[in-house]
């Protein structure tokens, strides 16, 4: 039923204060919360480029294995709260909208919660799968969305079907399904053609943050009433769970989630400088208060001296970011570490040579070093004297040539296995630590793993470390369990304990993750992995360059690694594989270099791991790899730990001073120290942050990171992070922080 209805002509932006309003908004409402509702990892669907088709992860037919408990926010199911927040305002009924086996989990939650003091009638709702999925994808336009879209399509279904009975249509999103800020604004203009069904948002940030709750009546109401903001505490109940802090509406929400805002184009627009020469004349700056800044680039100039041209207003901002981040760090409460790490990184950084050539020095803050190093000259140099005057194939030739290249690259090898421990020839080189973990769910799990075996994987898991094996475990009709992680970024030992206790055959770890970057308290996890009767592979792509390994100590039955993250070069990694473990797998593919004889029907395999080398390696690379180890080694990798923890420490410390930003996990432990810190800022699409950053000259990760299903786990569609290396100086990670303030600001239209 339409009404006639006079729609402002922007949705309003308010903040108010009174929860009595809110009730009063919301008393003939109906709410609905969003649960999870597929049961399956969550539906995203991406229009990174715009002529590109959309693309659906997780089909929905294909149920999850392992359903996922719905997500806990203090020691509740999280979609409980959502719900409270619904009966505390009145609604008069709240729907949960789940499907499949989360539905019947949201059902025992209801039952076991105490919902009834309120006398709301709380119902679960379930909606098929697939069509949301149809739903979704028929919203091709929208950039980045997620299955909401298709719960928003039903919820206008629902709310037509009886208008009359329903008030409005309060929305909340719980758990990992999240309303974006296009689908608020989209519903919003939607709700201006169907008042009844009255556009309403909410937004609920799990880590930390009370749910916000705003309807389109309620900011109205607000807005006739002049109030300018909501604090809801007033609540029978002394929780914060209808707590309206922000603008949902507003520029800076739509901003915020990836729609352009013209504070943010502007500023960048008008910024010359990167946040490192922001930096550096900050400092200037500091030190000689009277002088007038002038643009770097007015001061070089090739032809000759240019008239000095002042900074620019955008500019000025970025100086005074950065000189408060400056004195900040002048109160550093350890002054003389901080020095050590500075001095060390700054050493460091004239071995690289990216990061002085004339493009990057000075301009670039490159801290990314977790998806790929930089690489080191004596890398680059090894690699290049070996192309120029030992390349050759190996193991093949007769003549001098290909016997010296042969025992260069034997040398590469030793000096890799040596670096962690392991025994000759215990290394196979493969493309990547990628290719190293389906090298072990290929070779180990074809033989080893069948229908009904458990293989036991971890939530923070890379997908490096969990796709091989999921892909495992459904060709062999084998069970996948994950075990889930705390807040705190460390990994559920009793859930893992629990794990163990169903006796899997394979155990998948992570040295340290790439999402929280907290290492894993390895020895005993292996150590009671074994006694459960389960061989244990070993991720240690992102602690290679960051802690030292040795092999045979973890215990581990695979420990993979990529050269890319440890200033050596892309295109080569490796398995080290244990003598039992060894013993217990056959390759699956073959090609020259794997046999020592072929037969018209038969082959034998070389001895040891050399057989998992098909055709001819990636020597060059692999000379290039063992001098990045050598570099590692003359660093010495006891003060690459300190160097570690002392930026992270700092790094840590500057991100919590930044309004807004929430840093992932527990840092405070010497586990949290390995130079890899994942955050969020306020709503802002990590996406948007990363793209802005970038435009300074910052460069830092956003996403997933290849993790989704514990992003998913936490509500989150990504999260940015920012990771170092031995050449990051605390001028980097001080032009992080001033390009994140800098962000925050320009989406909230404050610069
Ligand atoms: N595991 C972890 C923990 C990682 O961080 C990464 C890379 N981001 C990988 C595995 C995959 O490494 P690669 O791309 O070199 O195969």
């Amino acid at each position: 039923m339409r009404t006639e209805h006079q729609p402002s002509e922007k949705p309003v932006v308010r903040k108010a204060h009174d929860d009595k309003e809110l009730r009063m908004v919301c008393g003939s409402s109906i709410g609905f919360v969003l649960a999870l509702e597929t049961g399956t990892t969550p539906l995203v669907v991406q229009f990174d480029d715009p002529e590109a088709k959309p693309v659906v992860c997780a089909p929905a037919e294909r149920a999850d294995p392992v359903p996922r408990p719905l997500q806990p926010f203090e020691g509740r199911p999280a979609v409980c709260w959502a719900l409270e927040a619904c009966c505390q305002a009145q609604m008069a009924a709240v729907y949960v909208i789940a499907a499949g086996a989360i539905a019947d989990q949201v059902r025992d939650a209801i039952a076991s919660d105490d919902f009834d003091r309120y006398g709301v009638d709380v119902r679960v709702v379930t909606s098929d799968p697939a069509e949301l999925v149809e739903r979704t994808a028929a919203l091709a336009n929208f950039k980045m969305f997620d299955l909401s879209s298709g719960v928003i399509a039903l919820v206008r279904d629902l709310a037509e079907g009886a208008p009359e009975t329903y008030g409005s249509a309060v929305v909340l999103s719980a758990d990992n399904v999240r309303v974006t800020a296009e689908h608020l604004y989209e519903l919003c203009a939607d709700a201006h053609e169907y008042p009844e069904a009255e556009v309403v948002s909410s937004w609920i940030a799990w880590l930390r943050r009370p749910p916000y709750l705003f309807t389109r009546g309620f900011l109205t109401s607000m807005e006739s009433r002049g109030l300018t903001s909501v604090g809801a505490n007033g609540f029978d109940r002394a929780v914060p769970k209808i707590a309206v802090r922000d603008h949902v509406f507003g520029e800076e929400k739509l901003a915020a989630n990836g729609v352009a805002v013209k504070s943010v184009d502007d500023f960048l627009a008008g910024c010359e400088l990167s946040a490192l020469e922001a930096v550096a004349l900050a400092r200037r700056s500091l030190a000689h208060p009277d002088e007038k800044l002038v643009s770097p680039n007015s001061a070089k100039s090739l032809m000759g001296p240019v008239a000095a041209r002042p900074l620019g207003a955008c500019d000025m901002v970025l100086v005074d970011i950065a000189k408060d981040v400056l004195k900040n760090r002048e109160s550093y409460a350890k002054p003389d570490d901080l020095a050590w790490a500075d001095r060390f990184g700054k050493r460091c950084k004239m071995d690289f040579p990216l990061l002085n050539d004339r493009a990057h020095a000075g301009k670039l803050a490159y801290l990314d070093t977790a998806a790929t190093s930089q690489r080191v000259d004596v890398a680059l140099q090894a690699q290049r004297d070996y192309d120029e005057h030992e390349n050759a194939n190996v193991y093949r030739g007769g003549y001098a040539l290909s016997a010296q290249s042969t025992f260069t690259f034997n040398d590469a090898r030793a000096r890799l296995e040596s670096f962690i421990g392991a025994g000759r020839r215990e290394v196979v080189y493969t493309a990547n630590t990628t290719g190293a973990t389906n090298l072990v769910a290929q070779a180990w799990g074809e033989w080893n793993i069948g229908e009904g075996d458990l293989i036991v994987v971890t939530l923070e898991a890379h997908h490096s470390n969990m796709l091989p094996f999921m892909m495992l475990a459904q060709r062999k009709g084998a069970r996948l369990e994950y075990v889930p992680y705390g807040l705190d970024g460390r990994i559920d030992l009793e859930a893992y304990a629990e794990a163990l206790a169903q006796r899997p055959k394979l155990v998948c770890l992570a040295h340290v993750g790439n999402v929280f970057g907290i290492a894993a308290p390895l020895e005993g996890m292996v150590e009671a992995a074994h006694e459960a009767g389960a061989r244990v592979l070993v991720d240690a792509a992102q602690s290679f360059a960051h802690r030292s390994i040795d092999v045979k100590e973890l215990g581990a039955d695979w420990v993979a690694v990529s050269a890319h993250k440890a200033y050596g070069p892309m295109g080569i990694g490796a398995l080290w594989i244990s003598p039992e473990a060894f013993d217990e797998m056959d390759p699956l593919g073959g090609g020259g270099g794997t046999v020592s004889h072929v037969g018209i029907d038969s082959y034998y395999l070389r001895p040891k791991t050399i057989q998992y080398e098909m055709g001819t390696p990636p020597v060059s690379q692999a000379v290039g790899w063992a001098a990045a180890i050598d570099y590692l080694d003359k660093v010495g990798m006891g003060d690459v730990a300190r160097h570690d923890a002392v930026m992270t420490d700092y790094l840590v410390e500057g991100l919590h001073r930044i309004d807004g930003v929430d840093v992932m996990g527990d840092h405070s432990g010497s586990d949290g120290k390995t130079g890899l810190v994942s955050f969020t800022l306020r709503s802002l699409v990590p996406a948007s942050l990363a793209v802005f950053a970038g435009k300074l000259g910052v460069a830092i990760r956003s996403g997933g990171h290849c993790a989704l299903p514990l992003h998913a786990s936490m509500g989150l569609i990504g999260t940015g992070r920012i990771s170092l290396g031995v050449y990051t100086t605390v001028d980097d990670v001080d032009a992080a922080l001033v390009a994140i303030e800098a962000c925050r600001r320009a989406y909230e239209g404050n610069v």
